[in-house]
């Protein structure tokens, strides 16, 4: 039985108004930390041995000896031997002894299976539990059918790889890399075919992930990942945020267009195909005409949301999307946590989120906001799944 409303519910109304901000150490989890040590919540990470310093050693918190904090964001690191260990039962209480409040972000949706989260889980996420899986692309219900069913555009889907007729993108998980892409571009059948044996030829891709590949239109344009926020304290008219836009640097498509045409030429045909794995983020404005579309296509989102997922889409999430030469942003992907990308908001909040609360606002802050807001106001229930 999925973990509902009134469970959580009854462990929240357990705890003190002090709560825990917890989050897996990947991830946007140094946003989140610095967020909840901007409004003086406690903060824990949970973090996989051989893969915490970054939040144990070099962003951990120092105090002086007034108690005050001299450095760093991290207050507290719970190491585990996997990621997923973090759900045993035991650790389970020990999270709730401490009134932690998971914030869910892609590693946490990655390493802890989905039906552990969903089903045994017995720790308020703050977010929508119930709209992790939406973005697995192998699920019947994911997040292309949500923002269909939204009114948001998408990149058109092709039916198979005889129907490439202009430029498309293969989207399939990395061979080995699991968690990351094994995608590729393509003109026509025939290019899908050569470049579909290259690549299982050199181990970027299994070839019985091809039979289930997305192949959809590839939008010209520039990338733009739209991070937003909803809030369900301020109601369904003013709940609506937009924080900030950020941009990816994949590997080694970023690096491949750094390079003038003539040297791109002189790379082996192996070395030609680009792998997307993303391996760092820009921030971004977007020309002020086109933000009424955004908001207006965000607010669909959370419409949509609602209907298919109640209570719907709770605090961050992140509409990643192409421009098209219209300026049309059309939507490749979404978060229904906090993206990907938010450490570019870290400490100095974000243009947008900023002039909306008039101080640094970024993603982790926002969060931290919401959480003592409704602590405070005793409405804990209506902003954790
Ligand atoms: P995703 O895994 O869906 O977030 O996509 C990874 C990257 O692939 C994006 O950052 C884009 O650069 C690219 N991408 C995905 N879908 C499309 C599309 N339909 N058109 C153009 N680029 C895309």
């Amino acid at each position: 039985m999925p973990i509902d409303a009134a469970e959580v519910a009854a462990i929240a109304a357990g705890y003190p108004k002090a709560l825990t901000v917890a989050t897996v150490g990947s991830h946007a989890a140094l946003d989140i930390a610095d967020g909840a040590a901007s409004e003086g919540l406690p903060n824990l990470v949970l973090a996989q041995r051989g893969r915490e310093a970054t939040y144990a050693r070099y962003f951990r918190t120092v105090r002086g000896p007034d108690g005050g904090r001299r450095r760093g964001c991290v207050d507290e690191v719970w190491s585990y031997e996997k990621f997923a260990d973090l759900a045993a039962p035991a650790e389970q209480e020990r999270l709730r002894q401490r009134a932690a409040v998971m914030v869910p972000n892609r590693a946490f949706s990655s390493y802890v299976p989905l039906d552990v989260i969903e089903r045994e889980l017995r720790v308020p996420i703050f977010g929508s539990r119930s709209m992790l899986r939406i973005e697995e692309r192998s699920e019947r219900e994911n997040y292309y059918t949500l923002l269909e069913h939204a009114g948001v555009p998408t990149p058109a889907r092709l039916a198979g790889p005889e129907a490439i007729d202009r430029l498309a993108i293969v989207k399939l998980p990395h061979a080995q890399r699991r968690l990351e892409r094994g995608f590729f571009t393509v003109a026509s059948p025939q290019e899908y075919r050569e470049k579909a044996e290259q690549l299982v030829a050199r181990g970027t891709i299994l070839r019985s992930d091809l039979a289930t590949a997305r192949i959809e239109e590839y939008v010209l344009g520039p990338v733009f990942n739209f991070n937003f926020f909803f809030s369900p304290l301020a109601g369904r008219d003013d709940g609506l945020e937009l924080l900030g836009v950020d941009e990816r640097r994949e590997s080694d498509l970023d690096g491949m267009v750094r390079l003038p045409a003539a040297q791109q030429l002189e790379l082996p045909p192996s070395a030609r195909l680009p792998e997307y794995t993303v391996v760092g983020h820009g921030s971004l404005t977007v020309r002020e005409s086109v933000l009424e579309e955004v908001f207006r296509l965000g607010e669909r989102f959370v419409r949509a949301s609602r209907e298919r997922y109640p209570p719907g889409i709770v605090g961050p999430f992140c509409l990643q999307s192409c421009l098209d030469r219209t300026g049309r942003p059309v939507v490749f992907d979404v978060a229904a946590r906090i993206g990907g990308g938010t450490n570019v908001h870290l400490a100095l909040g974000h243009p947008y989120g900023n002039a909306l609360y008039r101080t640094p606002m970024s993603s982790g802050r926002r969060i931290a906001v919401e959480l003592k807001a409704a602590a405070d106001t005793g409405r804990l229930a209506e902003v954790l799944t």
